[in-house]
């Protein structure tokens, strides 16, 4: 796919936009100044793959939780600012490497111009962040509170703040909880101009519901050549939003590395507990950092020629299991240990 040309952004040392890969975020849901908790949390999402962690920014326990977390992890932090632009002023000076905040939300426009001054003077951007529940009473009145037109002129509006006072160091989102919308006010942005777009499906759900909503909203977009980094937002713990969001990229080709996983449905010709082997292998490829394509196939009069493009695999034989490489049959096993086999084989491989 060809992907949207947009401005290139540094989140500390993770770029956003231009040639830069699609990127990977997720937040703290630690609580305000749990120190320890917030490191733990945040070691947790970096090894799972985060690129960018977000964390709420409210008081002065925030603001030791950055410290601490610059201190400790080498991973870029974004300060999500609602309202009270002192914090976004304080979170820069705390070592913060982006910000998230809406312009218009802080007042008036020497405020904007102080955020502006301390973000220029440490090359820290700005993220307009908008989502249905925030956009203005008038907006609301002539678009509708949840549509994609007014989510653009909402963010619009904040953008043109910004660039007034000569600031281009900008991502955006417009997040909906409903994915039609979504989806349409991203395409409508990426039209109106080229700063690079962080895409999200905001209050998607637990992690069923929430996965399959944001993988349609965010896949849908980034298979147009649209978005440049992502957060799958789930009601769950945060590294469940990495392990999504890094199944969204490699469905998409967008990330390189790490497994993949090819199964079967089942059918009447499989003769192995398959939905089990294939939960059991899920399991423990979440953990292999490797790049390798795995199959989990239920029987061999289709398993091994279906999944021929996986390196490895596994396909059940009148109740034992064969392990194939490349296409052909290397071995066969006991039910109860294909799991294990495949692993060694898997092992041998690197
Ligand atoms: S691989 Fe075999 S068991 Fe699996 S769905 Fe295809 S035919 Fe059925």
């Amino acid at each position: 796919m060809t992907r949207r040309k947009t401005k290139a952004i540094k989140v500390g040392k993770i770029g956003i936009g231009g040639e830069y890969p699609v990127s990977i975020q997720s937040m703290l849901n630690t609580k305000n100044g749990d120190v320890k908790a917030a490191i733990e949390q945040t070691v947790a999402l970096k090894e799972a793959g985060c690129d960018i962690v977000r964390l709420a920014v409210t008081d002065e326990g925030s603001l030791e939780v950055i410290k601490a977390l610059k201190k400790e992890i080498d991973i870029p932090l974004v300060a999500d600012i609602q309202f009270d632009y002192k914090m976004a002023i304080a979170s820069i000076e705390a070592g913060i490497d982006k910000v998230r905040l809406n312009p218009g939300n802080i007042g008036n426009e020497r405020r904007v111009r102080e955020v502006i001054a301390a973000a220029k003077e440490r090359n820290i951007p700005i993220r307009v962040g908008v989502n249905t529940g925030s956009v203005s009473l008038d907006i609301a009145k002539e678009y509708g509170r949840y549509s994609a037109e007014g989510l653009v002129l909402e963010a619009t509006r904040h953008i043109e703040i910004l660039e007034r006072n000569n600031f281009n160091d900008i991502a955006i989102s417009l997040k909906a909880s409903d994915v039609s919308t979504m989806i349409k006010a991203y395409r409508l942005m990426a039209e109106k101009c080229d700063y690079p777009l962080h895409l999200g499906v905001t209050e998607a759900g637990p992690a069923y519901t929430g996965t399959i909503k944001s993988a349609i909203g965010i896949g849908a977009l980034l298979a147009d050549g649209i978005g440049d980094t992502i957060r799958v937002s789930l009601t769950d713990k945060p590294v469940e939003e990495i392990r999504a969001a890094k199944e969204i990229l490699k469905a998409l080709d967008l990330r390189e590395g790490g497994p993949k996983l090819i199964s079967c449905p089942t059918c009447s010709r499989c003769s192995v507990d398959l939905i089990s082997i294939a939960k059991e292998v899920e399991k423990l490829l979440s953990t292999l950092n490797k790049a390798v394509t795995v199959a989990v196939m239920g029987c061999v009069v289709n398993g091994p020629g279906e999944a021929s493009n996986a390196d490895i695999g596994i396909t059940g034989a009148n109740g034992e299991g064969l392990i194939f490489k490349d296409g052909k049959v290397i071995k066969r096993v006991k039910e109860e240990n294909i799991v294990d086999e495949l692993f060694n084989e898997i092992d041998k491989l690197f």
